[in-house]
């Protein structure tokens, strides 16, 4: 096995690095996100590139082009950490460009692009609520409002970043805009890939999400007088609307996910009260913009239906939008080019959660290439895994994708 008994090896070695004992914690500009990233930056100076902590805190490695004026190809993922993490979310984006940099200079083999590989410091947003902070840079959308953001201890990212040793006013020089691509390796974080048995997939776009929080209001009543048929009961009322969620998003399981997360009858509820008021929030995600947007208003006017048959009041506050990020179809061919070159049937599937690449696909031609992970597809969770012999084909579809791309085959 080339890459995938070392990519595991060295994934064990970071889920040590972590701020809690017993289990994977690594937030953004914490003493493990420095110890994560100078064992990232050592593990890519010994595979021939040069290494360092950029402004922000990301750890940057170069694996320069023989001509100088090359245009530069990113690849990466995020070294931070959900709260008892698995070990190979974002952490595999990292260290399989690695390993095929290694083999690259090993073969004393360079790449007619300059290769920056990428170890983002904030993807997952746990430390400070604002997620993405390293892409968002890259990418330059970086918003200065971020710095203000503080995290439970009352630190401001400013004064976290200035203790990590970061330099607030270099983050606009961070931008890399003119860049030919970002292509991210990920492990699924999902079942697809498990259930079909492939254990490599070519992302289609990364899906967008709306937000909603709703509130019912019917009448609260004593559970023992108040007769069935004259109730107005919140959670009565709330309940159908949930399995209305379910049913829209069920018939388009295709394209589209719901979720109803959080559901509660406001002040708490007694076993002895109907329920007077009630909330709750829906999740809704499409890799299709238009497919989000017409379930948020199908799922609106169906629970607005329910609302009017049961007499309650529905309070609805569609809050977050957030678009979906397609990705570029000429770097998603030549990923499925690179997935057939080793006997594997190219499956396209769009990703449900969110990731570094959505930050770039805004500006520059951006792909994605998902290795499938096992036990369900579990993840943000220490029951994630990821086999060696997946790390292995996925590097070696991610190195013969890199040693064939071509920066000047993409439309600019
Ligand atoms: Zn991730």
């Amino acid at each position: 096995m080339r890459f995938g008994a070392d990519i595991l090896r060295q994934a064990d070695l970071l889920a040590g690095v972590t701020e809690e004992a017993g289990r994977i914690t690594r937030t953004y500009l914490t003493p493990q996100h420095r110890e994560a990233g100078e064992l990232i930056a050592a593990w890519m100076r010994d595979a021939g590139m040069g290494a360092h902590f950029d402004a922000l805190g990301n750890v940057v490695g170069r694996y320069e082009a023989l001509d100088p004026r090359a245009e530069v190809v990113l690849t990466g993922s995020h070294m931070d950490s959900v709260v008892d993490a698995g070990r190979y979310d974002g952490v595999f984006g990292i260290l399989a460009p690695i390993a095929c940099v290694r083999d690259l200079h090993g073969r004393g083999a360079r790449l007619p692009y300059t290769l920056e590989v990428v170890a983002f410091g904030d993807e997952e947003g746990v430390r400070f609520g604002v997620s993405m902070i390293g892409s968002r840079a890259l990418a330059g959308r970086f918003d200065g409002a971020a710095l203000d953001r503080r995290d439970a201890q009352g630190v401001s990212m400013r004064e976290a970043l200035h203790a990590f040793g970061g330099d607030e006013s270099a983050i606009p020089s961070l931008a890399r805009t003119r860049i030919a691509a970002f292509v991210e390796a990920h492990i699924e974080q999902g079942p697809v890939l498990l259930d079909e048995g492939l254990p490599v997939g070519v992302v289609t776009s990364i899906a967008g999400g709306t937000r909603v929080r709703a509130r019912v209001e019917g009448v609260a009543g004593h559970a023992g007088t108040v007769p069935m048929p004259g109730r107005r009961d919140a959670l009565a009322a709330a309940a159908e609307m949930v399995l209305a969620v379910e049913a829209h998003c069920r018939e388009r399981a295709d394209t589209l996910v719901g979720t109803v997360g959080r559901i509660a009858v406001c002040g708490g509820g007694a076993i002895n009260v109907i329920p007077g008021e009630v909330e709750f929030t829906v999740d809704l995600r499409s890799g299709d913009d238009a497919t989000r947007r017409a379930a948020l208003a199908a799922v609106e006017r169906r629970c607005r239906e329910i609302a009017r048959r049961r007499r309650v009041a529905l309070h609805w506050d569609a809050f977050f939008e957030l678009a979906a990020a397609p990705c570029d179809a000429a770097l998603q061919a030549q990923l499925a080019a690179s997935i057939a070159a080793h006997g594997i049937a190219p499956r396209f599937l769009p990703s449900g959660a969110g990731h570094d690449a959505m930050e770039f696909a805004a500006v520059v031609p951006a792909a994605m290439l998902f290795v499938r992970c096992g036990a369900g597809g579990v993840s943000h969770n220490p029951r994630e895994t990821l086999a060696a012999e997946d790390a292995e084909v996925a590097t070696s579809v991610l190195l013969h994708f890199l040693e064939h791309f071509e920066p000047r085959q993409l439309a600019r």
